[in-house]
């Protein structure tokens, strides 16, 4: 996915020509106007989520990957079901437990699951992590972090098997700096920014 936070319409529009598809947003509103302006692309909110601004991306994102509360699942899913569709989401964890990190402590991932099976407006896809920052050239923190995703993933993803609404097929991880690690251990959607751009 390309991260288009930093660019305008028409680079996002040149991407699309030269083959990408999918984009990220951090902010909604920017996330509504470009998503307004290309309605044909699929639009990804990564931002972090504040609820009251939820009502502008419930239906309009074909992901919203940052949902780390059982409040803003809820509202999500009354949002969804208002607009008789069924919105898919990733649950963000914040794996490395930096205290200044969006996302649910990998400990409490299975009561935001349970919570989010009995919601028929939400449809749960996967899992979403951020890694912490390197603090050198061989501090392999990222990959360890996206290994413990997966792994978190591939024990809970059993207990998921036959749920109606929950699937973990998805692993949102890894950026820039970082997205060849992730994709060893598994990523299925990297968040690409600065590399696509500059
Ligand atoms: C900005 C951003 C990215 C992209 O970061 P780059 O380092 O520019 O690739 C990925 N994920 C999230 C959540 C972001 O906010």
């Amino acid at each position: 996915m390309a991260v288009s936070k930093t660019v305008g319409i028409a680079e996002v529009q040149r991407a699309a020509q030269a083959g990408i598809h999918d984009f990220g947003e951090n902010r909604s509103p920017l996330f509504v106007q470009k998503q307004v302006a290309l309605p044909e692309e699929r639009w990804h909110f990564i931002g972090h989520i504040q609820t009251n601004k939820l009502k502008d991306l419930v239906g309009r994102a074909s992901l919203i990957h940052s949902v780390a509360t059982r409040h803003a699942l809820e509202v999500i899913s009354r949002l969804a079901v208002e607009r008789q569709m069924r919105q898919p989401v990733l649950l963000e964890v914040n794996v490395s437990g930096e205290e200044s990190k969006d996302g649910v402590s990998a400990q409490d991932v299975p009561s935001l699951l349970q919570a989010a099976g009995q919601l028929p407006g939400v449809e749960v896809r996967g899992l979403m992590t951020m890694a912490p920052v390197l603090l050198s050239e061989r501090d392999d923190a990222a990959r360890q972090c996206f290994a413990s995703l997966r792994r978190l993933r591939d024990n809970l993803a059993p207990d998921y098997a036959n749920a109606d609404n929950i699937s973990l097929n998805e692993l949102s991880m890894g950026m820039s700096d970082d997205f060849e690690d992730a994709v060893k251990e598994g990523a299925t959607l990297v968040r690409i920014g600065r590399r696509l751009w500059s």
